[in-house]
């Protein structure tokens, strides 16, 4: 399939508004979740378990897939990163 015009649906309910999030893991403590649990100001991401400050990509934290949220039905999906 090569089909770039393909747009993504949510397969319960086939609607097209659909949310990302990256999901991310601190290796510190070994909490995962969605990027917006570690703050939503870009400059100071702290993690919401250890209370951390995120200091850097691969180093203390790494992505760990992406989260689809339908915004219509609510139905969650992680995909790979
Ligand atoms: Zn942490
Ligand atoms: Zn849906």
């Amino acid at each position: 399939m090569n089909d770039r015009s393909f747009i993504e649906r949510c397969p319960a309910c086939n609607s097209t508004e659909l949310e990302r999030h990256v999901i991310v893991h601190h290796m510190i403590c070994a909490y995962v979740g969605p990027e917006y649990d570690f703050g939503r100001n870009s400059e100071r991401k702290h993690c919401p378990k250890c209370m951390r400050g995120l200091v850097a990509r691969g180093e203390d934290w790494e992505v760990v897939g992406t989260s689809v949220l339908c915004g219509q039905c609510g139905s969650e999906r992680i995909l790979p990163p």
